[in-house]
């Protein structure tokens, strides 16, 4: 039997799990995601020749701890995969600590927690993992990788509001999400672009959430979110990029409260609210509303807009790379997005974009647009195996 390393992403309303061999091999054993927490919980399994009704039932009042511990004991009793020796968790904040992943002590646990107001809708849910494996199974190590750390090498530019300084001493600063992501691509980048993965690439992770990184030297430059994973891009459920001005009309002319405003900006604004029908790219591609087309014409807008100002940032333009469940699969919106950005010798190979192939510029073209899947969870196992050193566990001692 091998050692296993359980990658778990938790947030507010599922757990996405994988389970990797301690040892060198990257390739997962199993994934899964118990989907729907608090409302209709679904537990599925992809790729493991497993059955996932060996799982049980899931009640509705089932929050997040007791589900990762029940995981654990899965695995453990219902799974014919090894002992668990390692769990790597995403953590939304590192804040302005923690610039790579870390091994979770009571210390970092609590550096971590004094964060939660920066991330209020991902944070404690993260956390609230970890505590519960850190009850149950104490000498369990857990390694905390973070969404925040691939943006620690921007520059005091690209972190600065233009605010008082003393808000920037409270912490008040721009962030960026997404860094898995982008820390997976950036490793993938030689092997696509060669030299020019070294030059001046913008990736575009468009899913649900969705932000762009300009990165130069596979580093992190400058990124669409903020402060928080609220800025930048319009999103599935989120405004991204607001004059802070409409939050003032919001409370002031209108009498909403804090609360009643976060949820419009998080939950119910995006393609959702521009549409009115779903927060689901596929969903809008499919439908004959103007609502729909108007929702996917502004992503695209902002979009481009959003691409072209990180190209400002890196004083040009070498690559594309499009990512994520939007990005990876959706041909038209890509259309849609380099279309606007043609005077930047962006230019894409029709039949390779339809196709989703690996490199969809035209060519001969000043830029190379490439279609590469991402893997948050690869990275987050790669960065545990690191930490605990991947030769100790494998061999069980
Ligand atoms: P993610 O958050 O990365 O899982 O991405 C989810 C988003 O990707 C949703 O808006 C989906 O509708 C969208 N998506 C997935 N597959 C497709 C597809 N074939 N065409 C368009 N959008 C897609």
């Amino acid at each position: 039997m091998t050692s296993i390393i359980l990658v778990l992403n938790v947030g507010s309303s599922s757990i996405k799990f994988a389970a990797y061999p301690a040892g060198g091999n990257e390739t997962p054993m199993l994934r899964g995601k118990i989907a729907g927490i608090g409302t209709d919980p679904r537990f599925t399994l992809s790729g493991a020749g497993m059955d996932a009704a060996t799982f049980g039932p899931i009640s509705a009042d089932a929050g997040q701890e007791d589900l990762t511990v029940r995981l654990l004991r899965w695995l453990d009793a219902d799974t014919a995969l090894g002992p668990v020796v390692g769990v790597g968790h995403r953590v939304v904040h590192g804040g302005t600590e923690f610039s790579a992943p870390v091994r979770i002590d009571a210390r970092v646990l609590e550096t971590l927690a004094a964060l939660e107001p920066l991330a209020p809708l991902h944070q404690p849910f993260n956390l609230a993992a970890i505590r519960a494996v850190a009850a149950r199974h104490p000498d369990l190590p857990q390694i905390a990788c973070f969404d925040t750390a691939f943006h620690q090498s921007q520059g005091e530019l690209a972190r600065l509001f233009a605010l008082p300084r003393r808000f920037a001493a409270r912490g008040v600063l721009r962030y960026g999400f997404h860094g898995l992501s982008y820390e997976f691509i950036a490793g993938e980048l030689p092997r696509h672009l060669g030299d020019r993965a070294d030059g001046r690439v913008v990736v575009a992770h468009l899913g649900n959430g969705a932000s762009m990184c300009a990165m130069h030297g596979r580093k992190s430059v400058a990124t669409s979110m903020g402060f928080t994973a609220l800025d930048g891009l319009v999103m599935g459920r989120r405004c991204g990029t607001l004059d802070a001005g409409v939050v003032l009309y919001m409370q002031r002319e209108m009498g909403m409260s804090a609360d009643e405003i976060e949820d419009v900006l998080y939950r119910q604004s995006g393609l959702l609210g521009v549409s009115g029908i779903s927060p689901d790219m596929r969903v809008l591609e499919d439908s004959d509303d103007p609502k729909a087309r108007e929702a996917i014409d502004l992503f695209c807008y902002r979009a481009a807009m959003t691409l072209a100002g990180l190209v400002a940032a890196l004083g040009g333009l070498d690559a594309i790379v499009f990512t994520a469940g939007i990005g990876e699969n959706s041909a038209r919106i890509r259309r849609l997005i380099c279309e606007r950005l043609d005077w930047l010798g962006v230019s894409l190979d029709p039949d390779a974009n339809t196709a989703n192939a690996t490199r969809i510029g035209k060519a001969g073209s000043r830029c190379d647009v490439l279609v590469l899947p991402t893997d948050e969870e690869c990275v987050i196992a790669r960065s545990t195996k690191r930490l605990l050193g991947a030769g100790r566990l494998a061999s069980g001692h």
